[in-house]
């Protein structure tokens, strides 16, 4: 399997970028975002619990993200040729649940490519996209910072982790949407040959 984490801060563009990985290389898109916010949508009990969190710019507890993880890969896994995991994971917790839930499955992380991109321009972005996004977490630059400083101190580490596998490709996340792409594919390809 080909098992990307498309890693970066929030506004480093790993939505847009997964839609074209996806389409190139037939991979199973899991965002954490896109699920909890269907959660909080059907205004689940789980959805519930993550709008408080999410609403405010704080990480959703890892045992509430990690639940859900487990169910999507149970359902795929033998059906896709592979991931790409967009948001996820955010606290080395998460990453280290990821290795064990992958390892019990056969399969592991490819690779971490971590887009890099300034806080100015991140705010800039998440302001941007809040005029059309509709999401309350994008239109007020305090929960903006808050997210952040959120990854700051506690989702940069991730790339520690992979790095120490040997998994980690910085790519510079300022530019076209298209030379960012370009960058990427050439990291994937050059991995996977
Ligand atoms: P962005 O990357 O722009 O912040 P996301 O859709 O990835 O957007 O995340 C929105 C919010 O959902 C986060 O601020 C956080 O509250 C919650 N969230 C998403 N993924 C996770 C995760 N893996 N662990 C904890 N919280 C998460």
């Amino acid at each position: 399997m080909l098992n990307l984490v498309l890693f970066g801060p929030p506004g480093s563009g790993k939505g847009t970028q997964a839609a074209y990985l996806v389409d190139k290389y037939q991979l199973k898109h899991i965002s954490t975002g896109d699920l909890l916010r269907e959660e909080k949508a059907k205004g689940s009990e789980l959805g519930l619990e993550a709008k408080r969190y999410m609403d405010a710019g704080k990480l959703v507890p890892d045992e509430v993200v990690i639940g859900m993880i487990g169910g999507v890969l149970d359902n795929n896994v033998g059906q896709v040729k592979g991931f790409i995991f967009d948001g996820f994971p955010r606290t080395v917790a998460q990453a280290e649940a990821l290795d064990t839930l992958l390892t019990q499955k056969g399969t592991s992380i490819t690779q971490l490519l971590a887009l890099q991109v300034s806080e100015e321009e991140l705010v800039k972005r998440i302001l941007n996209r809040g005029l059309t996004s509709g999401r309350a977490d994008d239109t007020n630059e305090e929960t903006i910072r808050q997210r952040v400083s959120e990854y700051n101190n506690k989702t940069s580490l991730v790339a520690g982790h992979y790095d120490e596998q040997c998994k980690l490709t910085n790519i510079a996340g300022e530019g076209s949407i298209e030379e960012i792409t370009t960058a990427l594919c050439a990291a994937i390809d050059s991995q996977v040959a």
